[in-house]
């Protein structure tokens, strides 16, 4: 059974009992509303250490958009039902009281200008929100390894950098992207599309792939006007932006670099639900 922490005290206290039994900490953090994607992550964390750790927890300091924050998926039975099915050990499922207590705020990081590109650019004080959770949430955990996903590419390298700059004592491993048969990108947010537009979203994935292809054969402005053109013919699916970038810098390219490694990302609305993607190129 997976062992359920509403606060940190409680969760400190096992995983204490826990490392004095020399066990190593998996550790994934969420936002809930499980899917198969989330899932993945449990299953490298349990192949890689002795105790798995989920968090489930919505974090409002993260979240520019009030709506979203308010009609973020809770699932919370059916996501301690699915813990169960692949037996992690334990959730932390804490009250915004129990992380923040009364100072409900973000606060401000370097990340050397990974903070600055794409997801930072057009959702203000994301990753001041994230790292602010994250950091919390390493600091009540101490684990040994953290698994995030690359679905959220920006936010891996963010991490990584965050664990680099505070010198944290812990390794980041970053897992594949989990997708639906038609190749859309697993996230909470789509149980929220309406019925067209979730039909129509994986047009996203498809085009990415088109344009890698086309990346192969064609320079960075080429493939980048083409995607536009793609999007702009669509009636349902709004490009907020396409960027092929270097993979470590997240800084746009604007010529091919047989010496980076890139990669194309994309944000686009599906209605009011906004969708991300990342393929390398
Ligand atoms: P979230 O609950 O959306 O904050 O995601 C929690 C963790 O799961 C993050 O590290 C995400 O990158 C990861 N994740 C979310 N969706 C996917 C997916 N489709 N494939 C792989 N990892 C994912």
């Amino acid at each position: 059974m997976t062992q359920i922490f509403k606060t940190q005290d409680s969760l400190k206290a096992y995983i204490s009992a826990e490392k004095e039994n020399k066990k190593t900490i998996g550790f994934v953090p969420t936002m809930g509303a499980l899917h198969k994607g989330h899932l993945s992550l449990i299953k490298k964390a349990k192949k890689k250490t002795d105790i798995v750790v989920v968090s489930i927890f919505v974090n409002p300091t993260q979240f520019d958009n009030k709506e979203d924050l308010e009609k973020y998926p809770k699932t919370l039975e059916n996501d301690i039902k699915l813990l169960n099915k692949v037996a992690c050990d334990a959730v932390y499922t804490p009250t915004v009281d129990d992380i923040y207590s009364t100072n409900i705020t973000a606060e401000s990081f370097d990340f050397d200008g990974l903070e600055h590109q794409m997801e930072g650019k057009f959702r203000k004080g994301h990753f001041d929100g994230v790292g602010t959770i994250v950091k919390k949430l390493f600091e009540i955990v101490r684990p040994n390894i953290a698994f995030f996903g690359k679905k959220d590419f920006q936010q891996l390298q963010i991490i990584k950098k965050l664990v680099e700059k505070e010198d944290l004592n812990l390794k980041i491993k970053g897992c594949p992207i989990f997708r639906e048969k038609d190749g859309l990108a697993m996230s909470s947010r789509n149980v929220r599309l309406s019925k067209k537009h979730r039909k129509e979203a994986p047009f996203i994935y498809k085009t990415l792939k088109k344009a890698k292809k086309k990346f192969k054969t064609h320079d960075v402005e080429y493939v980048q006007k083409w995607v536009e053109k793609k999007f702009k013919k669509n009636k349902l699916l709004e490009l907020e932006y396409f960027t092929i970038a270097d993979e470590k810098t997240l800084k746009t390219i604007t010529k091919k670099d047989k010496n980076i490694k890139t990669r194309a990302f994309i944000a686009v609305y599906a209605g009011d639900i906004r969708l991300i993607d990342n393929i390398r190129f």
